[in-house]
């Protein structure tokens, strides 16, 4: 999916006007009747007609007459909207180019006024989970409020939440600056993904550090869920960052141990065939924990004292409810990704059923690239003239 930022600067104010009246519109409907567009828009004279086919030709919205007459948004008209509320607050002036592309997810730099440089990351939920989502079918048959735009809303809230929280208890995290709709601001990230790192002067060092994440993280009352070589930043003097956080659950969860298992061992994989590390003696606790190790050097789940003013109860007491925590873990995060054929099939399944709510960008994403978005995260080519747009408030 292309984010034409262009396209925002000359969208007027009924243009938005218009798009905010189908995004409210959603809440009750998965298609917004054009009726119901015009009566919230109530434009004069009939403009929201000629707004809506604007707004169309741009792929802000969608049409769909199956059943009647009406319009949702797309993730483009999504983008915008949070851009241009982003930009009204002051959050950044204007967006540059794309640096990541993320299972369920784009990145991009925005830049402030003067010049300082932030990290976007617009949620895409749906993107890659088609099999997942089937599996879930049932789940989603029953509950009428369900779409993507919302999931990815609740992605977003909870990223920030998370991400907010951890750098507040000293883990090195990005710094969260702002949340809206499916958008998250935080800063940007110096270095790259592990995954694309060759060497390391100090691989043994690095490699404690991260493991030593993961435990604190547990003495925390968390589990990052996803904690691997391309959730792990690395700057030029070996600093870890981790990013990605909407997947994150609680060491109370029913497969905590499951979770932090397969962190841990996401970790020794990964280095002992990158970097050669091996684990015959148990590593050092480089964070004076007294966590178990077994006798592979794996730290023990169930040895893991928790700290108190644990951050999951924390979290739970914050914006993000007990329910959002259920709605976001019921869509199952795109751990395994289906090869493209695959994929295709079970779209296909999506499509027959009710919910046809993304499937329109769905299938244009996985036509705009043939292979859709791969599996894996990974930093695209700078761009010399990295193409930077700005835009008024
Ligand atoms: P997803 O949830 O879709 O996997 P990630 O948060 O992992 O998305 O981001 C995808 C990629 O974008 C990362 O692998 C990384 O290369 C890049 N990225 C994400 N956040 C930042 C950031 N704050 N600074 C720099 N790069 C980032
Ligand atoms: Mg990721």
């Amino acid at each position: 999916m292309k984010l034409d930022v262009d396209v925002l600067r000359y969208l007027s104010k009924e243009d938005f006007r218009v798009l905010t009246a189908v995004e409210m519109g959603m809440r009750n409907h998965e298609i917004v009747p054009s009726e119901l567009i015009h009566r919230i828009a109530s434009l004069k004279h009939g403009g929201t007609y000629k707004v809506l086919k604007n707004l169309l030709k741009h792929k802000l919205l969608h049409h769909d007459s199956s059943k009647y007459d009406g319009f949702r948004l797309t993730y483009l008209g999504y983008d915008f909207l949070a851009i241009k509320t982003m930009v009204n607050r002051g959050v950044f002036s204007s967006v540059g180019r794309q640096i990541g592309v993320g299972k369920e997810s784009d990145i991009f730099e925005v830049a402030k006024d003067d010049g300082t440089v932030l990290a976007m990351k617009l949620h895409r939920l749906g993107r890659t989970s088609f099999r997942a989502v089937k599996s879930k079918r049932d789940y989603l048959r029953h509950r009428s409020s369900f779409n993507w735009l919302y999931l990815s809303r609740l992605a977003a809230l909870k990223e920030f939440a998370f991400m907010k929280a951890l750098e507040e208890h000293g883990f090195p995290v990005p710094n969260a600056v702002d949340c809206n709709r499916h958008c998250v601001i935080m800063s940007l990230v110096e270095g790259y993904p592990l995954v694309q790192v060759k060497e390391l002067q100090n691989s043994d060092t690095v490699f404690e550090t991260i493991l030593g994440l993961v435990v604190r993280l547990a003495e925390h009352g968390l589990i990052h869920c996803d904690f691997n070589e391309f959730n792990i930043m690395i700057d030029e003097n070996e600093n870890v960052t981790m990013i990605d956080f909407p997947q994150m659950v609680s060491v109370s969860h029913r497969n905590a141990q499951m979770y932090f298992d397969r962190d841990v061992e996401c970790i020794f994989k990964f280095f002992t065939k990158r970097f050669n590390v091996s684990f015959e003696e148990t590593p050092e606790e480089s964070d004076g924990s007294d966590v178990d190790s077994d006798e592979t050097g794996r730290p023990r789940f169930s040895s893991i004292k928790k700290v108190t003013g644990s951050l999951d109860k924390e979290l739970a007491a914050s914006g993000f409810t007990r329910k959002d925590q259920d709605d976001i873990e019921k869509v199952p995060t795109p751990g395994k990704v289906l090869p493209f054929k695959r994929r295709i099939k079970v779209v296909e399944g999506i499509c027959h059923s009710k919910y046809e709510f993304i499937e329109g960008d769905v299938e244009k994403d996985l036509d705009s690239d043939g292979e859709g978005t791969g599996d894996e995260g990974h930093i695209l080519e700078a761009s010399p003239d990295a193409n930077i747009k700005h835009f008024d408030s």
